[in-house]
């Protein structure tokens, strides 16, 4: 079987399927051999405390309501030792040697298959009863020890198929252990794309029914790059991606020698080019990959690896520290947190509807929750004094937000010296990424040190397209018109106002798209550290006055798709002259 989806981190990878649903709370995966009585062990155990809460349920409905209303669980309580699933589901772990809720699933898939064919409606019914029973007995399963514990000691590699994967999932993960992510959601810009690039693993996105389509334990040869997934290859297949990735590998030893090389056009113009880094440690990846600095430290990485320790002034004081003094002397820009109220970790979140990705987010949490705003601050400020440091703050839609940010750094500074520590003065920036923001960078500059344009989120404000939605993938355009006439106005706001502006979302790491933004004026990017060799070849490839005049072109253009073409024919033209 072949599948398909977007191929969001290049490289390939070869492993055995380790399936992950709902948020990691469903882990489906072949167990060794060793592990079969403990699968059943568990099994035993689940049915125990399935029975123990029915049989209370039972009694509180028969008290409470009448004893005619507890049949229903009589029912359910049958089936915990209906040897149709039961006993099933543990032939299953014995022969097939899946875990047992993988095996609990198979049989009552089994199961449901024969209800469906039965003529009496009541029969049919009970099919809804069983469902029910095999959601406790899962339940169970699961309140039986941390599942992200479980497959540590599976040996790898592996590729994990899931549903959807969030940081604080990925966190938990031994990344060794794994050749290749698959997910079902997702696209180029969410942000598990944006990790498995940065630790340089192989990724496919957006395929919809993988973890339906993948059996655990399935081999798969991932190609991270063409989005292909070979479910149990045949010899001549296995052979096949093998030589891609051979291919891949001496793709990628061609770029070794740009690493070290300074990004400067050919006409002579010096860009500058950065690393987007996850964790305090990357910075050893960045500057092998030959960064300047870091353009964007994404902090709230910390609470998806640390929890609520990371929230602490001292926790964040010493990953700063860390990061600075790794970069030193180049200089790193830490992005404040960029949650939402739900991804702290913090009892008493909000509600559902201060959930929304529009709602409580980045500088707006950080403004309303004082407390957490203050104590990062504090600790950036103090591991300003261990190298060059720039604050910058996500998510602001206007000046008020801004200047209300910048006096929290004020008020954060009067603290510290409050307490005899000494603050060097750190440039405060801000992520121009909402709309609004670029629209008014203009009046934004007065207030800032500097900009970084986050297209990422800008592209899916702008356009109203959910980066993470892979259904609406192909009207996520970077190139769109509106988007051009944006970068534009921020790189001149920035230019009249003499403020330095970079260029950190995914789209800066596109060699082609490159020559637009140089053409546009800018001269900064970051950029996952994977990425940066490749940008700096074509950089320098570039001159820089030819990109200005397609840049005007592309000004002009009322479709992405002329955009791309100019950029396309402008490209080939150049390595036509040059050969
Ligand atoms: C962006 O929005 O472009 C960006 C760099 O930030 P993130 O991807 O973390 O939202
Ligand atoms: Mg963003």
């Amino acid at each position: 079987m072949r599948l398909t989806g977007l191929g969001v981190s290049p490289g390939i990878g070869i492993g055995k399927a380790l399936v992950l649903k709902r948020g990691a709370r469903d882990l489906r995966f072949r167990i060794p051999p060793a592990w079969v009585e403990r699968e059943l062990e568990r099994l035993a155990q689940a049915r125990q405390r399935s029975r123990e809460q029915l049989q209370q349920i039972r009694q509180r409905i028969a008290t409470s309501v009448g004893a005619e209303h507890a049949y229903l669980f009589d029912a359910q309580l049958l089936m915990l030792d209906d040897a149709m699933l039961i006993d099933r589901a543990a032939e299953i772990i014995r022969t097939e040697r899946l875990d047992a809720g993988s095996a609990l699933e198979r049989s009552l898939g089994e199961l449901s298959a024969l209800f469906d064919q039965a003529e009496d409606p009541y029969l049919r019914e009970r099919q809804g009863d069983v469902s029910d029973v095999v959601g406790r007995l899962c339940m169970n399963l699961r309140a039986d020890g941390d599942s992200m514990q479980a497959f540590t000691d599976l040996e790898g590699p592996l590729v994990l198929v899931a549903d959807e994967l969030t940081p604080s999932v990925i966190a938990q993960l031994d990344w060794q252990q794994f050749a290749a992510f698959v997910t079902d959601a997702g696209s180029w810009t969410y942000h598990t794309a944006i990790l498995a690039r940065s630790i340089h693993v192989p990724a496919v996105a957006g395929l919809r029914n993988a973890t339906e389509l993948i059996a655990p334990g399935a081999v798969l040869a991932v190609d991270g790059a063409s989005g292909e997934i070979f479910v149990d290859p045949d010899p001549a297949t296995l052979e096949h991606v093998r030589t891609r990735q051979q291919r891949r590998e001496q793709y990628e030893q061609s770029l070794i020698e740009y690493r070290r090389l300074a990004p400067v056009t050919e006409d002579g113009v010096q860009i500058r080019v950065e690393a987007n880094v996850e964790s305090p440690d990357d910075a050893v990846r960045a500057r092998e990959a030959g960064a300047e600095g870091v353009g964007l430290f994404r902090s709230e990485f910390l609470l998806a690896w640390g929890g609520h320790a990371a929230l602490t002034e001292e926790t964040q004081f010493h990953a700063y520290t860390h990061l600075v003094e790794s970069m030193s002397p180049g200089r790193v820009t830490i992005r404040t947190f960029d949650v939402s109220e739900t991804q702290l970790p913090l009892e008493n979140q909000g509600t559902e509807a201060t959930r929304a990705p529009l709602g409580l987010r980045g500088v707006r949490l950080s403004l309303a929750m004082d407390d957490v705003f203050q104590a990062q601050l504090r600790a950036l400020l103090r591991a300003a004094a261990h190298g060059p440091l720039r604050i910058m703050f996500p998510f602001v839609s206007g000046v008020e937000e801004l200047c209300a940010a910048r006096a929290a750094v004020v008020r954060a500074a009067e603290t510290l010296r409050g307490q005899g520590i000494s603050v060097p003065p750190v440039p405060v920036g801000v992520m121009i990424e909402v709309p609004s923001a670029a629209v008014t960078a203009d009046l934004l500059a007065e207030h800032a040190d500097f900009f970084s344009i986050g297209t990422n989120d800008l592209i899916q404000y702008c356009l109203a397209v959910d980066r993470t939605d892979d259904r609406v993938s192909n009207l996520y355009e970077p190139l769109h018109p509106a988007l051009i006439r944006m970068l534009r106005l921020v790189a001149r706001a920035a230019r009249r106002r003499g403020i330095p502006v970079s260029v950190c979302g995914e789209m800066a790491a596109d060699p082609v798209v490159l020559a637009l933004l140089v053409g546009l004026g800018l001269t900064e990017f970051s950029m996952a550290p994977t990425a940066i060799p490749l940008a700096k070849q074509a950089l320098r490839g570039l001159r820089a006055s030819e990109a200005t005049t397609v840049a005007a072109r592309a000004i002009r253009a009322s479709t992405a798709t002329e955009v791309e073409k100019l950029l396309a024919d402008f490209l080939s033209a150049r390595n036509h002259v040059k050969s």
